[in-house]
Parts: C-alpha cells; sequence; structure tokens
C-alpha cells in the first residue's frame, strides 16, 4: 500500500518556487531519503506532507486519504522530527514525554514512556530540564518524543545535525531499528547517513525532485562508488542543463 502519493506538488513563496512540481510515491514501511543542497526544497516537501503548510497546487495523499478533507484522521498517523528541536525547555525529560502523550491520547502511556525511555536510554536525565540538556541529548528527545505516537509514518528533518559521530551513529542504530515498523522520511545532509538507512533515495534540487531510486540504481546511472560521488554528478549536471 501507498504511505505517500504525492501528485504535482507545487509551493511557491512570491517569485521563489521552493517546490516545483514533485511526484513522488512512497510505499508503506520504506525508508526514503531526500537531499539536496541548502534551499532544495526539502523542509518544505516535508512541511506540505505533514500539512504543516498548504500547497500553491498539487495532491497530496496519506494512505489513500486526502490531506484536505481527511486532515484529521492524517494528523493521528504522522509525526514529525523538525530541524529545530520540539521541546518544551523548561520541563524536564519525563515531563515532555508524557505532555506529548497526553496531547496525542497515547493509550497505554506509561508503557510506551518507559518503552521510549529504554530506547534512547533516557534514564539518567529523566529529571533533567531540557535547556540543561546538550545540543545531542536535545535531539535525542526530539525524536524519542516524536515517536510518542508510535506514528504509521515518520518525518525526520535533518535529525542529526550537529551531533558527534558516536552520538549520530547511536542515532542511526535507533532508525535501523525501526525500519519497516514504520514508513520514514528522512533529510539529512550526510551521505553517509543516507546510505546506511535508505530504501529509497530522492535528490532535489531548486524545488524539483531530479532524481530517485535505490542507492545502487543512483550509483549505476552516474557510474560512481559512493552516493556523495553520484549526488555531485547529478546535481552538477543539473546545474549545467
Ligand atoms: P536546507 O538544507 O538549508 O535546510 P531545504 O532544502 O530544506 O534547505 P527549504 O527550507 O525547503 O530548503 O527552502 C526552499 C526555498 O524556499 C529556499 O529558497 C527558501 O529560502 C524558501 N523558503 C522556505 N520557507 C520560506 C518562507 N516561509 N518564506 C519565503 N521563502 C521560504
Amino acid at each position: 500500500m501507498l504511505a505517500i502519493d504525492v501528485s504535482n506538488l507545487s509551493k511557491d513563496y512570491h517569485d521563489i518556487n521552493a517546490v516545483c512540481d514533485v511526484s513522488l510515491k512512497i510505499k508503506e514501511g520504506e525508508f526514503f531519503s531526500l537531499l539536496g543542497v541548502n534551499g532544495a526544497g526539502k523542509t518544505t516537501i516535508i512541511k506540505l506532507m505533514t500539512s504543516l503548510i498548504l500547497p500553491t497546487s498539487g495532491d497530496i495523499k496519506i494512505f489513500g486519504m486526502d490531506y484536505r478533507s481527511d486532515k484529521s484522521k492524517i494528523k493521528g498517523l504522522l509525526n514529525i522530527s523538525p530541524q529545530e528541536t520540539a521541546i518544551a525547555p523548561n520541563l524536564t525529560v519525563l515531563e515532555n514525554l508524557e505532555f506529548m502523550a497526553g496531547i496525542y491520547c497515547v493509550p497505554n502511556k506509561n508503557e510506551r514512556i518507559n518503552e521510549l525511555i529504554k530506547l534512547f536510554k533516557l534514564e539518567n536525565v529523566l529529571k533533567r530540564k531540557t535547556k540543561n540538556l546538550s545540543g545531542g541529548w536535545q535531539r535525542k528527545l526530539s525524536l524519542a518524543v516524536s515517536l510518542i505516537n508510535n506514528p504509521k509514518i515518520l518525518f525526520l528533518d535533518e535529525p542529526t545535525l550537529g551531533l558527534d559521530v558516536i552520538s549520530r551513529k547511536q542515532l542511526w542504530e535507533i532508525l535501523n531499528s525501526l525500519k519497516g515498523k514504520m514508513t520514514i522520511v528522512l533529510t539529512t545532509h550526510y551521505m553517509e547517513e543516507a546510505e546506511y538507512l535508505s530504501d529509497f533515495i530522492g535528490i532535489m534540487h531548486n524545488g524539483k525532485l531530479i532524481k530517485m531510486g535505490s542507492k545502487d540504481d543512483l550509483l549505476k546511472l552516474t557510474h560512481t562508488k559512493k552516493l556523495e560521488d553520484a549526488f555531485v554528478k547529478i546535481v552538477g549536471d543539473d546545474v549545467c542543463e
């Protein structure tokens, strides 16, 4: 079944075409990564798919439901870990988890919170106010919070930005353990991250989705051995066109 079916999606900000005629299908359970240089349109398309902003034109279907008429049903199936961490700075780690569990009316709330505490190894920071945590711990908590409702589709906008290499790899392991259990859409500038986690990769440039495929498809297409080289070639060729 298709988790996400986007057709001819565009978003303009005055004279800027942030997203330009993008069509994209993502199957249930897939891990899909969006790559692109700064300003390519990745965050905008995630905001569109999560209904945080409305498109200028085009259609978005989530599990076959229309983003306009089935908005409230769709909302319960999604969650997002945005680029800027989505946590309340004056609440403790535990209070953040409890607060979000309340907002999403999570059944068996304590059980779910305990699962996430274990998964993200939050035991030793539970009572700390999040504003006093390091950036890395704030990102971990932001990701944990985005899983509180056990979403069917999880959107991750640069979830490991600025993390040290150990923390980044810990988060990759957590994301890897979620693979297949939910549909995941990730944006990242770390090619290694996309390479390690993705089933499919989309490359955006100037608001357009210019290439899409598995890592192997993209390597074959560009006669390269590393995703980074494939990315540079694909974006470079698009600039030259
Ligand atoms: P980055 O990798 O730097 O996060 P991105 O690929 O996520 O970039 P977007 O944030 O989607 O890119 O931005 C795409 C384009 O839309 C950029 O030119 C950006 O300046 C523009 N843009 C985004 N949001 C707005 C807004 N609210 N008002 C005006 N222009 C915007």
